[in-house]
């Protein structure tokens, strides 16, 4: 299929970065494909529709920094609204917080307390699944506003890290796992 054609291709390992004996996936040359960055965008945007093409969520959700260029698009193509999940300090109003461990050091996410109606469903949408903390985190945030992550959805799932187990029963959709 397109999406993972556009993946394999276009996703390259990047060797210790950010911290040696890291191999870093770095999307930037499929985001710069205007093809391959279509086909990504159209599949996961077929992750938050029925049978019959009507969206099944209310908002997408995107993680700081790539989570946003992939969610947002996604939101569109669904005819949905966009809400950014933040690191510490980036948020105006109101927000709660949650700490979490990263595969590289420790993070603080943020989210509106009113970016949602209670019992919103939401599409979860980020570029890499790791240690699965960044997700979890994520979910718990949602969970938090009174609305409920009905789909954790990423490109790639490092799948030696397990991050999936990490996440509950929230189900998770890979377009690739390497
Ligand atoms: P986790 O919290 O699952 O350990 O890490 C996932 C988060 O870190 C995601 O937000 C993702 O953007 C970033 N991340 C971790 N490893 C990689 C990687 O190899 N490539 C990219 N593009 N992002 C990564």
């Amino acid at each position: 299929d397109r999406a993972v054609e556009a993946l394999t291709r276009l996703v390259r390992d990047i060797p210790d970065f950010p911290e040696p004996g890291i191999v870093f996936k770095d999307i930037a040359p499929l985001l710069a494909d205007g093809a391959g960055f279509a086909a990504v965008i159209s599949a996961l945007a077929d992750l938050g529709r029925d049978a019959d093409g009507r969206p099944v969520v209310d908002k997408v959700v995107g993680m700081e920094a790539r989570g946003f260029i992939l969610a947002a698009p996604v939101a569109v193509e669904l005819g949905v609204g966009f809400v950014p999940v933040r690191k510490a300090g980036k948020l105006p109003h109101e927000t709660h917080r949650v700490a979490y461990a990263l595969e590289y050091g420790e993070a603080v996410l943020e989210l509106h307390q009113d970016a949602f109606t209670p019992g919103e469903r939401v599409l979860v949408i980020d570029d890499v699944l790791a240690t699965g903390g960044t997700a979890r985190a994520t979910c718990e945030l949602i969970a938090r506003c009174g609305a409920r992550a009905v789909t954790f959805a990423v490109l790639m799932e490092l799948g030696f890290l397990s991050g999936r187990a990490v996440l509950g029963d929230v189900p998770v959709e890979v377009l690739a796992t390497v």
